[in-house]
């Protein structure tokens, strides 16, 4: 099944005839088109991309089995004109790819207006080969430039050179560019899970965690290791180990028919029996794909009724981390691909303590 017909089952199965798709990610799942600007419209029978001048000719290569509807003046205008051309009375939208200034516009158009959340986030859950391969060839790079910064790693050096030296070293490889602001966190800096890399010069004895990952054929990577300049002190170790249990705990836990929020909580178990609960406020992971944050989410908060079971072919990351504020912290990241019996690990960056 194509992926647009895999959208029309799940439009037929929400009583929906046309469909109008404005996430970016979402555009470009569908159609193939690369482009920055554009929205779909999907009917049982016909598909249309809507876009301007500047990318004509791109729509025509990159998504020939769509009819390109030229957008002259405002989009508005082109979607009222095809809306009017289709005599379209209902329109399914995307809630959470809409302004509230562009949702105001479109009621304007005539169609009765019905919000869908997740409708083609769910069909990009489970990844096919060809983006599966992109996601390995995106892994591996950031496995290189891993193993690359630690050469690059000494007292002295600031997080932003070690943040510009592994966007450099991915690109450099072939990544058309970094999945996200690069993380490089070090000293009492490693105890904010999101630390963006700070003209910080790194010092002995410091923990590094770094957060890197990149593009590959549109498609995200997502890696974090944290090492240790010099000797590792007992403390540094317990945590450090704690925190490898946890993440090969949530590794065990992964497998299809199972829900995220279950495998958060396998992790989270072995972090809170050795009394640092506080000190893991974020969830387990992450789906990857074209966006480097999709669903389906290993965290608490996705436990529900609507919460997905894992399926073969889903691509998650495992990253439990232990944060102490003033101290430090330290996270550990793997990315992989969730299979019948248990995940295939991506990442191949080494996990054990490494001191520099
Ligand atoms: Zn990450
Ligand atoms: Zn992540």
């Amino acid at each position: 099944m194509t992926r647009l017909e895999a959208l029309r089952r799940s439009m037929a199965g929400e009583g929906v005839e046309y469909f109008l798709v404005t996430g970016a990610a979402n555009r470009r799942y569908l159609s193939g088109f690369t482009g920055s600007s554009g929205v779909l419209l999907i009917s049982p029978a016909r598909c249309w991309l809507v876009t301007d001048f500047r990318y004509y000719e791109q729509a025509r290569q990159q998504a020939p089995d769509w009819e390109l509807y030229p957008q002259k003046g405002k989009l508005s205008e082109a979607l009222g004109e095809l809306f009017r051309e289709q005599g379209i009375c209902r329109l399914g939208f995307e809630k959470d790819h809409m302004t509230y200034a562009q949702y105001e516009t479109l009621a304007q158009l005539g169609p009765e207006l019905v919000g869908y959340s997740g409708l083609v986030e769910k069909l990009r859950m489970t990844k096919d080969e060809g983006e599966l391969g992109a996601i390995r060839r995106a892994a591996a790079l950031a496995d290189e430039a891993f193993a690359h910064i630690l050469t690059v790693i000494r007292p002295g050096v600031r997080e932003e050179e070690v943040a510009l030296e592994l966007e450099y070293h991915m690109r450099r490889a072939g990544a058309s560019a970094a999945a996200f602001d690069i993380i490089v966190a070090s000293g009492p800096r490693s105890a904010l899970p999101h630390g963006r890399a700070s003209p910080r010069r790194i010092e002995p004895g410091d923990f590094v965690t770094m957060d890197l990952g990149c593009v590959v054929d549109g498609y995200c990577s997502d890696l974090t290791r944290t090492v240790v300049v010099g000797s590792a002190n007992d403390e540094q170790r317990k945590v450090y180990d704690l925190v490898a249990r946890a993440q090969e705990a949530g590794l065990a836990a992964l497998r299809a028919g199972r829900r995220g929020s279950e495998v958060d909580a396998e992790a989270r178990q072995v972090i809170a029996e050795a009394g640092h609960a506080d000190h893991f406020g974020h969830g387990l992971g992450h789906g990857v794909g074209l966006e480097v944050h999709e669903a389906p989410r290993l965290s608490p908060q996705a436990a529900g009724p609507d919460e997905p079971v894992l399926e073969p072919g889903m691509v998650v990351t495992v990253e439990p981390g232990v944060y102490i504020p003033d101290w430090g912290g330290v996270r550990i990241e793997d990315l992989v691909v969730v299979r019948e019996d248990g995940c295939e690990i991506l990442s191949r960056a080494d996990k054990r303590l490494i001191e520099l």
